[in-house]
């Protein structure tokens, strides 16, 4: 054994693993798309030689044939001293990371329910690198755990109480593990711990999602029972009227259609009819594409209303935090965003949001805007890689008394 840390992203049709050395520095980090389709493919970031895969190679093939190429290029000596794993619904039985063991995976399979497309494939993901690596502890971390905090007015929907104690059906949240990151790194910058601040998280990426943290803890996020609610996504619509439903139902629509309309043909996929990337989209609406301008006008709005809901479960605000891909690097979404925002008096530096990369604080508000803003880069698998460290190192300890 080595004392590497793997870290494992399973997602329906694709898988991420990144190896980490024992100070959390990462090492290299792979990638694997169209799992179980005939064109399975696999590369190590950086490598221009594929990882071969057979064809229709699973998430568990794809798993072992990158830990061995780890471990030909010598990247990898022996086995990891710990495993982590990304779980997208640990419903209310995971307030926090979980050492993996018989029970958590009966849990995570119990919670399948809520994220059908995500916890098996995440369990599939821990029983590959439990076979790979038996004695090797696992650990789940949890989209959901962070969200745990929510205040019950918060996390309730206005529904029938037996739809939540029959069905679990309340609001869960999710992108949890990077929300707890941007707790901690804007406490960082803003000189405070997580404990004494307080700010509102958007996390922009394919999905998004944004919360409120107070004093350190989640207390309100957009997304819910599933990642669909809340901001306007990549190919999801976020929030509509439930009645919706009923109408598309009489123009023939199943449940089902309703579903993948919602999940894979909406967002800023469905408003512009073109793409769900944001950058393909700013320069479609640059040339003046339309529908583009319309996508990124109803991104940025339906965002801006949320920052300004989220302030509801505030008592201060110490920074307005940015991440993801979209977050990090549209300096543009950042400015449509921020311009509705006037009466909030966050007001955004030109100079310092186009550049901010040179900074090292990540502030890109002027100086007399009421609040800051910050751009943080996010970085879960960072979070995942020192929890399962944390955990395994837990674990042994107790296994030794
Ligand atoms: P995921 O949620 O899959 O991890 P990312 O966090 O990588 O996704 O975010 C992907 C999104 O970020 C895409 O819509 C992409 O176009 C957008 N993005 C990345 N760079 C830019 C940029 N310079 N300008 C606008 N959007 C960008």
């Amino acid at each position: 054994m080595d004392d590497s840390i793997l870290v494992v992203n399973c997602g329906s049709s694709s898988l991420k693993l990144a190896l980490f050395d024992h100070d959390h520095q990462k090492i290299t980090s792979a990638l694997a798309e169209r799992l179980n389709q005939s064109d399975a493919f696999a590369r190590i970031n950086g490598d221009e030689t594929p990882v071969h895969l057979p064809s229709g190679a699973s998430h568990s093939q794809a798993l072992a044939a990158l830990v061995n190429a780890f471990k030909d290029r010598a990247l990898m000596t022996g086995g990891p001293m710990a495993v982590g794993h990304r779980v997208v619904h640990g419903g209310e039985t995971f307030r926090e990371a979980s050492l993996i063991d018989d029970q958590t995976v009966s849990a995570i399979e119990a919670c399948a329910a809520l994220a059908p497309l995500h916890n098996p494939v995440n369990l599939a993901g821990i029983r590959a690198m439990q076979a790979l690596f038996p004695n090797v502890p696992q650990v789940a971390v949890f989209d959901t755990a962070y969200h745990q905090t929510l205040p019950e007015r918060a996390y309730r929907y206005a529904l029938p109480e037996r739809c939540y104690s029959d069905w679990g059906v309340r609001r869960y949240g999710f992108h949890g593990t990077s929300h707890y990151f941007m707790a901690h790194e804007a406490a960082r910058l803003l000189d405070k711990t997580p404990a004494t601040s307080s700010i509102i998280s958007a996390h922009l990426g394919n999905g998004c999602s944004i919360t409120a943290i107070q004093n350190g803890l989640s207390v309100d996020t957009s997304m819910g029972l599933t990642p669909l609610e809340g901001l306007v996504m990549g190919t999801r619509s976020g929030d509509v009227d439930p009645g919706l439903f009923d109408y598309l139902a009489s123009r023939g629509m199943s449940a089902g259609d309703v579903h993948e309309m919602l999940n894979k043909e909406s967002g800023l996929q469905g408003l512009s009819g073109q793409t769900n990337d944001m950058r393909t989209l700013c320069e479609l609406a640059d040339h003046g594409h339309e529908p583009s301008q319309l996508a990124i006008d109803v991104f940025c709005f339906r965002l801006a209303r949320y920052i300004g809901a989220m302030t509801a479960s505030l008592t201060k605000l110490d920074a307005l935090v940015f991440t993801g891909g979209i977050g990090e690097n549209s300096a543009r979404i950042r400015q449509n965003t921020t311009r509705h925002l006037h009466l909030l008096g966050i007001e955004l530096d030109p100079d310092l949001n186009e550049h901010h990369g040179r900074w090292s604080d990540g502030r890109i508000s002027s100086p007399d805007s009421r609040y800051p803003a910050l751009v943080i880069p996010t970085n879960e698998e960072l979070v995942i890689a020192r929890e399962a460290s944390r955990l395994a190192a837990a674990g042994t300890e107790h296994s030794e008394e």
